[in-house]
Formats: C-alpha cells, structure tokens, sequence
C-alpha cells in the first residue's frame, strides 16, 4: 500500500466508499465522473503504478480482474447483454491521471471509435 495513493486509500477503506465487488485482492467502485450510464472502476489492492509495472507474479491477478471480475461485474450491472468497453489508460498519453493500475468498465450506452 502506498500511503499517498487514492486507489490504495479506497481499497483498503482509509477512504470509505461504496464497493460494486470485492475479493481478497481487488475492489471495485462507481467513478467519481461517470463518462457512461454505469462506470466502475476495478482496481488491484496491492499497488501496482500502471500495466507497465505488471510484475511475473502479477499475472495471476490481472488474469482473475480479466477473465473473472469484470466479466461478472458486468453480469451483475445488466451489460453483458449489448455489451461494454474496458479501458486501461497507462502514463501521460495514455489519459492515466491515477497511478494505481485500474481498469474502467464502461456500458450502458453505445460507444464511439476511435477514443478521444
Ligand atoms: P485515469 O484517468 O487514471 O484513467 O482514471 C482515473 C479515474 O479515477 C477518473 O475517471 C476519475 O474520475 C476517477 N477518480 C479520481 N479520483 C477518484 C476518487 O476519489 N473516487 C472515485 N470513485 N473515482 C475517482
């Protein structure tokens, strides 16, 4: 846990907020500025800075978040149905402004390409 990160606050409920899903090693919680009709925010508790700082021993982890957590978060929120978007931004170019890797899902709306 890093002490000055707002993502590890969060998951480890320094900050108090309302989670969507939760496990022993990830949470997830609705962004601060929804930019679609449901927009939740799935994070690692352990602090990782970015997709670049994935360790070996992390694969584990991003392969539960991948292929088990969003796929039932999606589930959960009804858009699985028509379908959702996952986004990872990573450093300056990619958009990312929370150094803590987290993985938005977004749905509930039709989405446009290419992103902005
Ligand atoms: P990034 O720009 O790094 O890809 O995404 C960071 C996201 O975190 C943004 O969409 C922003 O709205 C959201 N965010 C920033 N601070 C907080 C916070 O304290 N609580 C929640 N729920 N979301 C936050």
């Amino acid at each position: 846990m890093h002490t000055d990160c707002i993502f590890c606050k969060i998951a480890n409920k320094e900050i108090p907020t309302k989670f969507v899903y939760e496990d022993e090693s990830v949470a997830a919680f609705k962004d601060l500025e929804p930019q679609a009709p449901i927009h939740v925010l799935v994070v690692s508790k352990k602090h990782i800075a970015n997709l670049l700082d994935v360790a070996a021993s992390d694969q584990e982890l991003l392969s539960h978040i991948m292929g088990e957590v969003i796929p039932k978060i999606a589930k959960e929120l009804g858009v699985d149905e028509k379908g959702f978007r996952v986004v990872v931004n990573t450093k300056v170019d990619g958009g990312q402004t929370v150094s803590h890797l987290h993985f938005h899902l977004l749905g509930g709306r039709s989405m446009t390409w290419p992103p902005g």
